[in-house]
């Protein structure tokens, strides 16, 4: 089977040696193999993302000479599908509306004994809106107010589901530690685990490279794959670029963007060597 890799990055600020560390991993493994990889943008959250920025990524991916294979995907051109796997999962029972503000959660977690994180560090969901009776959830939709959807955990696990990590085999997932995570919020039509795992099968991902920090977000995404049928990709998730001091490069450190080095006088030939 021929390798197929992806960077899929969002735009919602200039690219970083992090990112082009990342592009670089999965461009390298696809052009290795003699595979292909592809580009696209995960730009479903309106407030976070700018045209501007998808293009200067796309620029600046050039610049470095990472080439990716045939049109870009954006996935706010494709809201329609996303939309369609969530009425799939919907009338299989399998995600409910939940209403709730993050000052109800919060007030709820705070006022409960146990709160439970998930491996992502977020709070879990304590599950106020996932018994709400039908005429409560219809009459609350008729009167206007806002929902997201969440995925109802204990209904979709359905016995025990692993993934292939490169460098350590089998991982046996645990998708119920998140609790009822949400697939479409009140202001984006989607969230990043039901995009992104819906185009890596539409797709044909194969390998999907990705730094640790996603990590633990693969057992979700698992959890999706089981529950839509969907082909299941290796996964190497690699180590996240740090400044000397070990502190992770993230997008606020304006002196690690691929503009500014080049702005600088940094040539593309020396950026590549410090990826490598
Ligand atoms: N869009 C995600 C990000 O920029 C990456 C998604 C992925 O590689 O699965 O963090």
């Amino acid at each position: 089977m021929s390798v197929v890799t992806r960077f899929a990055p969002s735009p919602t600020g200039y690219l970083h040696l992090g990112h082009a560390f990342s592009a670089f991993t999965a461009w390298r493994r696809a052009r290795d193999a003699g595979g292909r990889f592809l580009l696209r943008l995960e730009d479903i959250d309106p407030s976070r993302c700018r045209p501007e920025y998808a293009a200067a990524i796309q620029e600046d991916l050039s610049w470095l000479g990472i080439d990716w294979d045939g049109p870009v995907r954006v996935q706010s051109e494709h809201l329609d599908d996303y939309r369609c796997v969530l009425s799939i999962l919907r009338e299989r029972g399998l995600l409910y509306p939940c209403f709730c503000t993050r000052t109800d959660i919060a007030r709820e977690i705070a006022a409960s004994a146990a709160a439970p994180h998930a491996p992502d560090g977020s709070p879990v969901y304590p599950g106020m809106c996932r018994d709400l009776s039908a005429d409560e959830r219809a009459a609350r939709i008729a009167a206007g107010e806002r929902f997201a959807l969440r995925l109802h955990a204990r209904r979709a696990l359905d016995g025990p589901l692993s993934f292939e990590e490169e460098r350590e085999g089998a991982i046996v997932c645990d998708p119920a530690a998140f609790g009822d995570v949400v697939l479409a919020r009140k202001d984006a039509p989607a969230s990043y685990h039901l995009c992104a795992t819906h185009d890596d099968a539409l797709q044909g991902v194969t390998l999907v490279t990705r730094g640790e920090d996603l990590r633990e977000a693969t057992h979700l995404h698992r959890l999706l794959q089981a529950l839509m049928g969907w082909p299941v990709p290796r996964y190497a998730h690699h180590r996240l670029l740090t400044d000397p001091s070990g502190r992770r490069l993230a997008k606020r450190d304006r002196a690690a963007t691929i503009r500014d080095l080049r702005a600088s006088g940094t040539s593309a030939a020396a950026v590549r060597a410090m990826l490598t």
